[in-house]
């Protein structure tokens, strides 16, 4: 997944950054082959079967994969197929390693999305060159990405991202059949705090709210993005109506314990957000653009009826 608490300065400094490598093998052996190979430039990751292949790239988000194809229990091509279908793996590039060469197999492997294809025994030059120039095109990527996915201002998760990322959402609540809730929170009166206290201490501001946001959403799966001037939008996965209403509260919670002095506001002397929830369940009816629409009402509502409160409903 795109490594948004990098800054786009961090990126470009990568460099300086030794390239995480994870090298996938039933065979402790050949691992070790190619630990030899790459224990200079690359910090190494390990796995011995696809199970642990699949945890350790959600877990350690590899800059690149070195994956065998014959492995019991799980080949090569099934881990590949999952690596792809999960948004925290899906840009990790995969080179097949493998013993048997023949077109059709590799084939397979470039259709699965693989990018590359290395055969046993290995050749440490032959190797090293083809790794460093994925890890180039990698860092390349990630770049690109964060221009395009992450705000500038306060290095949260853009618009454009949401619009993408709520439609993986609501396809994936659809399959798993479990709730998806959508949170958005607006900073109170924060025109006048502009008006207060200038557009730069705003900016501060904003930035510091969410940082806010960001600790007060606590699992892995959860997004938060700036949907608009002071809006944020949250995503939050497999998450009930109690779960979101309990995660409004947090971040109510940690922009208040920012203490961010705020005198024209009329709720509180500190800088206060609003909350609306709206939630999916299994047995909605409703779109994602329904759900937008719930969650932008249930704001509403939290605002009207005095602010710095939060407001949930059920999507039908
Ligand atoms: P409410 O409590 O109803 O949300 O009132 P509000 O003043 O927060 O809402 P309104 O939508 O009227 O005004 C939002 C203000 O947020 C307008 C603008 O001054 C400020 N704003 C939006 N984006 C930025 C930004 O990037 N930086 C700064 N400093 N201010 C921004
Ligand atoms: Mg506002
Ligand atoms: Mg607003």
């Amino acid at each position: 997944m795109l490594p948004v608490d990098a800054t786009l300065a961090d990126l470009l400094q990568e460099p300086e950054r030794k390239p995480r490598l994870l090298v996938v093998d039933d065979q402790p052996t050949n691992i070790q082959v190619l630990y030899r190979v790459f224990a200079d430039d690359c910090q190494v990751f390990m796995a011995t079967s696809g199970t642990q292949a699949l945890h350790t790239a959600r877990q350690e988000a590899p800059d690149v994969i070195l994956l065998d194809v014959m492995m019991p229990d799980m080949d090569g091509y099934e881990v590949c197929r999952q690596l792809k279908q999960d948004s925290r793996t899906r840009d990790i590039p995969v080179l097949f390693v493998t013993a048997h060469h023949e077109a059709q197999e590799e084939t397979r492997g470039l259709e699965m999305g693989a990018v590359d294809f290395i055969t046993k025994p290995i050749n440490p030059a032959v190797v090293r060159a083809r790794v460093r120039t994925h890890l180039t095109l990698k860092r390349q990527t990630d770049v690109l990405k964060h221009l395009v996915f992450i705000d500038a201002l306060t290095h949260t998760f853009n618009r454009r991202y949401f619009d993408e990322r709520l439609g993986e959402e609501w396809g994936r609540a659809q399959r798993t059949g479990k709730p998806l809730s959508l949170l958005f929170a607006d900073v109170d009166f924060f025109k006048q705090y502009n008006d207060v206290y200038g557009h730069q201490r705003g900016d501060d501001a904003l930035s510091q709210v969410a940082h806010a946001l960001k600790q007060a959403a606590l699992r892995p799966g959860d997004v938060v993005c700036r949907y608009g001037g002071e809006e944020f939008a949250c995503l939050l996965p497999d998450t009930d109506l109690d779960g979101a209403l309990q995660v409004a509260q947090r971040m109510k919670k940690a922009v208040r314990a920012l203490g961010m002095a705020h005198a024209a506001s009329h709720v509180a002397g500190v800088l206060t957000i609003s909350a609306g929830v709206a939630v999916r369940t299994p047995t909605s009816t409703g779109d994602a653009n329904a759900l937008v629409a719930l969650a932008d009402a249930q704001l509403y509502r939290a605002k009207t009826q005095g602010r710095a409160q939060a407001c949930a409903a059920v999507l039908d």
